[in-house]
């Protein structure tokens, strides 16, 4: 416990000393923005997606630290991944946030685990979590650029 305490406050530090992937996309074709009333946080995503594949994304705003961190990481972690991948870490994400996702069993949130102990702060839950959010809204938006690609079914 003390030792994943340790590590969560080493990583939310430094994600906040030097935020990955801040700033804003030129040429993005995806954006959003979030808004956690209940700190203050806010957050501007944008995105690059190509095909079915998130190739690029950025992001900007004012949050706490554990916001700040939590969107850092965010980037990092879906860079590179499939629109589905990125899903599925949105909602294991806000499963171990919120408590019903076991940290220690089975998912894909790598590194990502160390604010699992945010389930244990409730006023701190939708601080973590609002990155997520609004990757996911940015992910269904209407107003995309490529929206004829968007229709195309899965495939694994
Ligand atoms: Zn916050």
């Amino acid at each position: 416990m003390n030792d994943s305490r340790m590590l969560y406050q080493e990583v939310i530090l430094d994600h906040n000393r030097k935020p990955r992937n801040y700033g804003r996309l030129e040429g993005a074709n995806r954006h959003a923005e979030g808004h956690n009333p209940l700190c203050g946080d806010h957050v501007r995503l944008s995105l690059n997606v190509a095909g079915d594949r998130i190739e690029s994304l950025a992001f900007e705003g004012e949050g706490c630290a554990i916001c700040k961190a939590s969107a850092s990481m965010m980037t990092g972690a879906v860079k590179g991944k499939t629109v589905h991948e990125a899903e599925e870490l949105v909602s294991e994400f806000r499963g171990m946030a919120t408590g019903n996702l076991d940290p220690e069993g089975e998912h894909h949130l790598g590194r990502l685990k160390v604010f699992a102990g945010v389930a244990d702060l409730p006023s701190r839950v939708k601080c973590a979590i609002l990155p997520w959010h609004t990757l996911h809204a940015a992910l269904n938006a209407e107003e995309s650029v490529s929206t004829e690609e968007s229709v195309s079914t899965e495939e694994e």
